[in-house]
């Protein structure tokens, strides 16, 4: 019996929230007294998944299926329930990302399992199994029990963030009986923002709102973003318009973020907004009006108009 983990990679090495949330499984996996399997699928070398041992992986599960490379809901899921069901476990953990929401209800489902998605905290395991996750947009928290024998969580990247410890974990290849239907949805084409920081990854991010007028102003938002080693966000409105595309949209029907530092530049900090960000660790607005919603949710606020304090803050940070 062990914990089952899937551990993502981004063209052969493995994302830190991957790491973060091996980490997490190797804790829950500590209290139950048992080991931690990751799972890896597609083109990536042996020296990369041992590197999991310094996150508390004792063996790394490797499907190397070049059809895994692309996301494939049916796909991933059939894997995780192969290596969950060979492995005995009683806890399958993914993130909840983009992969990790398409991925582990279909986990849930094949494995007859509870699911708890976004989970903000270690689970309780003193009586029961409980699990803590944030809702009505960031708002309350909720502590939801899971009574099945088996558990599915998604834990939402960088709530712990990551320490590397020692060790390597032993890597064994895992056979999936997929069939046809597994890959009857198949990506033709990948296209890729060039240049800068992925947004999920970020640590620092600059994000734009309507209050930038147009695409025409963004270099105000991609200077400071390339100052400071930043991914570039933005709100829906803006992604609607065209303005950017709609990878940077954040918010409740976009991209859940929770980086270090996020710098909103005209957004008015509409609630539907401020559900994909208000993770963040620290937030700083700029924004002209004073009654923007926005500051009662910030950390640093800058009452002005963005085409004058970008400008000078992005001198400053080049200064600094
Ligand atoms: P605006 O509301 O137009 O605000 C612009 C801000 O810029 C204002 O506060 C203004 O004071 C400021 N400003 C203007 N000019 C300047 C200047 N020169 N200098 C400084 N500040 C300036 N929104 C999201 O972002 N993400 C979502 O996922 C999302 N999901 C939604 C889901 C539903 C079901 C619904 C109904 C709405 C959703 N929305 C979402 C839309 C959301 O309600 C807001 O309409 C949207 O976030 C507003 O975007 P904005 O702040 O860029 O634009």
């Amino acid at each position: 019996m062990s914990v089952i983990v899937l551990a993502e990679h981004a063209q052969g090495a493995f994302k830190k929230k991957s790491q973060e949330a091996v980490q997490y499984a190797s804790r829950i996996a500590a209290a139950m007294g048992t080991t931690v399997t990751a799972v890896a699928a597609g083109n990536i070398s042996a020296d990369e998944l041992r590197t999991l041992g310094a996150y508390g992986a004792q063996k790394v599960l490797h499907v190397a299926d070049a059809r895994l490379d692309d996301l494939n809901s049916r796909a991933y899921s059939r894997m995780l329930v192969t290596a969950a069901q060979q492995e005995g476990a009683k806890v399958i953990i993914c993130l909840h990302d983009t992969t990790g929401k398409a991925v582990a209800p279909r986990v849930a489902a094949r494995l007859k399992a509870g699911m708890v998605g976004g989970a903000v905290a270690d689970p309780v395991m003193s009586n029961g199994f409980t699990v803590k996750k944030s809702v009505f947009s960031g708002k309350a928290f909720a502590n939801v029990s899971i009574t099945s024998d088996v558990k599915v969580i998604t834990l939402m990247p960088n709530t712990f963030g990551v320490k590397k410890g020692e060790g390597d974990a032993t890597v064994e290849s895992l056979s999936v009986a997929f069939d046809a239907a597994d890959f009857g949805v198949a990506v033709k084409e990948v296209s890729k923002a060039s240049g800068s920081v992925p947004l999920s990854e970020a640590e620092l991010v600059v994000s734009g709102g309507r209050g930038l007028k147009g695409p025409e102003n963004w270099g105000l938002i991609e200077n400071l973003a390339a100052e400071l080693g930043a991914a570039t966000a933005c709100s829906r409105p803006v992604a609607d318009s065209h303005w950017r595309p709609h990878h940077e949209h954040v918010g409740q029907t976009g991209g859940t973020i929770r980086p270090n530092l996020y710098i909103a530049a005209g957004i008015s900090g509409a609630i539907q907004h401020l559900a994909g960000v208000n993770g963040s660790k620290t937030i700083v607005v700029i924004n002209k009006d004073p009654e923007a919603p926005f500051f009662k949710a910030a950390d640093y606020g800058v009452l002005g108009d963005v085409f004058e304090v970008l400008p000078r803050l992005t001198d400053a940070v080049k200064k600094w």
